[in-house]
């Protein structure tokens, strides 16, 4: 399995709720290859997070991991909140948002390739799900580690981030490079007409 096989934006899979496995299904070679398999897609995309639905799989399964941010400045490592993440698994999900603030970023998918927009996201996430050994763990993130998640569940729940997103701010990577990086959100928002 490579990056091509990274299903696109318009594929159903990625609009139909999965179903959640039982703690058998987890422990089989089948799902513990998957798993495998993910991890490397994920790192050769290269992306922070890939959900089974993107493989064609509608099933309640994902693997996130941060650690690269050799692309960022340490300012933007500390307004993202961005904090290096290692690899793990979550099935079956459970995600309770923290009410009140919500940040404004920058997101793409491997899904919707070419494409960013601004998402609101809630700031601090507690996630209640197995891992893949079919242990109960409870997750507790903030920042970008609380986007990712929220990314990622939203998948398995036949969410996309243009959903989300405000839609006067979709850009292809290329005028995002050209025009906007490096600027701040909020001039973003201004100048593309979209106030929250
Ligand atoms: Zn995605």
């Amino acid at each position: 399995m490579h990056k091509l096989d990274i299903v696109q934006v318009g594929d159903p899979v990625l609009r139909q709720v999965a179903r959640e496995l039982s703690k058998e299904e987890i422990l089989s070679p089948e799902i513990q290859n998957l798993i495998q398999d993910m991890k490397t897609i994920m790192r050769a995309a290269p992306g922070v997070g890939l959900a089974a639905p993107q493989i064609g799989r509608p099933i309640q399964l994902a693997v996130i991991e941060d650690m690269d941010h050799t692309h960022l400045t340490a300012e933007q490592l500390l307004e993202r909140e961005r904090y290096k993440v290692p690899f793990h698994v979550i099935i079956n999900p459970r995600i309770y948002l923290e009410e009140g603030e919500t940040a404004e970023f920058m997101e793409g998918c491997l899904s919707v390739p070419s494409f960013v927009g601004v998402v609101p996201r809630a700031k601090s996430v507690r996630v209640v799900c197995l891992n893949e050994r079919a242990e109960q763990v409870v997750i507790e993130a903030r920042g970008w580690h609380a986007r990712i998640l929220q990314h990622e569940i939203d998948h398995l729940n036949a969410t996309l981030y243009i959903d989300r997103a405000f839609l006067p701010t979709i850009m292809t990577e290329e005028s995002y490079v050209k025009l906007w990086k490096g600027k701040n959100i909020k001039e973003i928002l201004d100048n593309l007409g979209s106030i929250p």
